[in-house]
């Protein structure tokens, strides 16, 4: 075990519950890997406490937060500036304090659009995509796509006025390249067959439902990358079913990690090593 000193930065992960987290693992291993004063620790605290719990720990010498569920959105009034993408998702997940000030930043979309670039060995730039799930995480995905200049986006929910508002957000506020897409199999299917990569963004699928498909398997086809958030199992059903069918496929954990790099390069300003980061987890690297 290393030494802790006075001189150690903190990096803090708020949230409730997170008894599972494994993000303590995946960034403490990397800081005494790559021989980094930091430690990263997981603080659980409730809604009422978050103010007391973050002024408190602004006087530590804390370099960084990560920031989960329930209070990715109510940090954003404690904090002294938000990046523009993550000021337009309305969430923060990731925190670095710069010169004394605390900066809010978002790193769920773009870790997840770096690993489908590496994975792929692609580049979104002029794509065209389907997100089938307007619920956070398909917020993010979809804000952070369209910033990063997806040439098409359709946006489709169960709950349709999600997609709806979603896409007038992204049309006003970021660039008009969203449109939305009925629930149905015969407007998903006309969709789909112009599009270069679908991504589930809702939670079918996901254990204990393993045996749950978030579209048919007749409107996939060939062309069309799929991506799942999914991560647990690692192969869902749409997965498995989408590479049989001769897919490229895209897993769910990458996310997990690539978000987390993002936060580790904000806080130390060093590159990680990513893959240290997947064995951390004991995930595979792709
Ligand atoms: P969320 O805000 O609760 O949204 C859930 C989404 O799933 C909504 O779009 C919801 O549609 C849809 N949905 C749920 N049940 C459905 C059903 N039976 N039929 C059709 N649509 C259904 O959750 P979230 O945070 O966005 O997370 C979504 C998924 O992404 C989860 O599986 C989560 O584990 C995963 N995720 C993965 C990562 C990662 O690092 N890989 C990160 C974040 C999230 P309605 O709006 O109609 O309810």
């Amino acid at each position: 075990m290393r030494a802790y000193s006075i001189h150690t930065k903190l990096v803090i992960l708020l949230g409730n519950p997170l008894g599972h987290t494994r993000s303590p693992a995946m960034h403490n291993r990397l800081f005494e890997k790559m021989d980094l004063d930091y430690l990263y620790l997981p603080v659980e605290v409730s809604n009422e406490d978050l103010p007391t719990v973050f002024a408190g720990l602004r006087k530590m010498n804390v370099t960084g937060f990560n920031v989960t569920i329930p209070h990715k959105i109510a940090i954003m009034d404690l904090l002294d500036a938000l990046d523009p993408l993550a000021e337009v998702i309305g969430a923060v997940n990731t925190i670095c304090i710069e010169d004394g000030r605390s900066i809010g930043y978002n790193t769920d979309g773009e870790g997840f659009i770096q690993f489908l670039e590496a994975t792929l060995d692609t580049n979104i730039t002029g794509k065209r995509l389907f997100i089938l799930g307007c619920g956070g995480a398909g917020r993010g995905i979809s804000m952070t796509m369209a910033s990063r200049g997806a040439a098409r986006m359709f946006l489709c929910n169960r709950t349709a006025s999600k997609a709806e508002t979603l896409a007038a957000e992204i049309n006003a506020k970021i660039r008009p390249c969203a449109e939305t897409i009925p629930h149905s199999r015969s407007e998903m299917r006309k969709a789909l067959t112009a599009c270069d990569i679908f991504v589930n963004a809702t939670s079918l699928g996901m254990h204990p439902h393993h045996e749950e498909m978030p579209i048919e398997a007749d409107l996939l086809h060939p062309y069309m990358a799929v991506a799942d958030l999914v991560y647990n199992p690692l192969m869902t059903r749409l997965l498995t079913t989408s590479r049989r069918l001769g897919c490229p496929i895209v897993k769910g954990h990458g996310m997990l990690v690539h978000q987390g790099a993002l936060g580790f390069r904000l806080w130390t300003g060093v590159d990680p090593i990513i893959d240290e980061m997947f064995q951390a987890l004991n995930l595979p690297v792709n």
